[in-house]
């Protein structure tokens, strides 16, 4: 019998130690020592599991990852310090010089720019599709394709991507399912079931979702993390223990954060959708999203970001967030405080005016990343700076 994630959140626990504490204490040591000669030749030989140096594995970083994997459904996994090395370790510990990805075009920023500029180095290059436009994918496939990448829901345009049909596809061509599920956490999307064969977090935003540490976390087929974890554990991204048993933490609370953030979103949605300053609002459990039913089929709830266009375009986007008083004018996401961004002037400036309006960015889109405060506090602080 298998436990539901709530409980495998909390339930998933290090041996406890000679001192038999409750909570899982902190691990805060580089290395361990040996019974004797043999246990040691054993160690080195792989052939017991074991700590052996905390950058190839540490009870804290275990533990975090042991939940992610039962949440996931994944068979195992490694721990980053941050989500960009669990994304660049992934690529570079599979891919080899020469290779092709097939990816989303809409995906996190700093993995565009990998994409683009840093992998080309090793003469990996990448194709793009559009999330509505699948069907585009199987004509981008070369001989030497050895991956399909994509996130769901997007940022910052909450698009959604269909994960199943992505599976099908990737399996029909033997290409890898890779798929960073941020966005909506283990809580409310697992990506393995629909064909996924690994699955990437930044654990920094809603795993963590108090804003305090960095981290990252790759799951998914045992062969696979096998080669992700020899590239890993000798190139040095590995995840601190302090940072691990503060994520693993996290996510015993994860669930009851994350129905709340949805609850609140969902709020504040449904009023922004009601206001006659706001064009357009979209939020992947709202009706009038135009994947709603596909949001309802592979999500939980519709996560804490909501993406909205202001009347007025650029010069509005940016008056409504001077207006701003209690949220937080921040890049940041998933934390406890509701931050607001607004990408045409900040994080997508460096775009052209084309390349933003095909990530689905237009003037006056404003990002909100939801927070825990009280639901009619965040609507208020919205609403007086959408009257200013
Ligand atoms: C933030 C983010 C990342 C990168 O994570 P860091 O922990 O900041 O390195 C990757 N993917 C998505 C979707 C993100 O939001």
């Amino acid at each position: 019998m298998s436990n539901h994630i709530e409980t495998d959140a909390i339930r998933t626990q290090t041996e406890r130690s000679q001192f038999l504490e409750h909570s899982t204490p902190m691990y805060l040591t580089s290395s361990y020592v040996f019974e004797d000669a043999e246990d040691m030749r054993a160690s080195f030989a792989d052939e017991k599991q074991r700590n052996i140096y905390s950058r190839y594995s540490n009870p804290n970083t275990t533990e975090f990852i042991d939940k992610i994997c039962k949440m996931e459904g994944a068979e195992s996994g490694y721990a980053f310090a941050t989500g960009m090395s669990a994304v660049f370790s992934t690529f570079a510990s599979l891919l080899n010089a020469g290779d092709h990805i097939i990816s989303s075009g809409s995906i996190f920023g700093s993995t565009q720019t990998m994409f683009k500029n840093i992998l080309p180095k090793w003469k990996i290059s990448t194709d793009y599709f559009k999330f509505n436009q699948l069907n585009t994918i199987e004509s981008l496939i070369q001989p030497n394709t050895k991956v399909i990448y994509a996130e769901s829901p997007t940022n910052p345009a909450v698009d959604i991507l269909d994960l199943e049909l992505l599976g099908q596809i990737a399996k029909k061509h033997n290409l890898l399912l890779i798929i960073d599920n941020c966005f909506a956490t283990p809580y409310l999307q697992q990506p393995i079931k629909f064909g996924a064969d690994l699955v990437i977090h930044s654990a920094t935003k809603l795993i963590d979702g108090q804003g305090r540490v960095l981290g990252g976390v790759t799951v998914g087929k045992a062969d696979l993390i096998k080669q992700i974890y020899l590239f890993s554990r000798n190139t040095g991204s590995a995840l601190s223990p302090f940072n691990a048993w503060v994520l693993s933490k996290s996510l015993e609370t994860l669930a009851v954060r994350v129905d709340k953030h949805c609850e609140n979103a969902l709020k504040v949605a449904e009023f922004l959708e009601a206001n006659t300053n706001v064009n357009l609002v979209k939020y992947p459990f709202l009706k009038s999203h135009p994947q709603h039913a596909l949001a309802k089929k592979q999500m939980k709830l519709g996560g804490n970001i909501i993406a909205f266009e202001i009347k007025g375009g650029i010069e509005a986007g940016r008056q409504f967030i001077n207006a701003i008083k209690l949220l937080s004018l921040s890049a940041n996401l998933g934390d406890t405080r509701t931050i607001v961004t607004h990408p045409a002037s900040t994080t997508h400036a460096k775009l052209s005016e084309e390349e933003r309006l095909e990530a689905g960015i237009t003037p006056g889109l404003v990002r909100v990343s939801v927070g825990l405060e009280h639901t009619e506090d965040i609507i208020n602080d919205i609403k007086q700076a959408l009257e200013s």
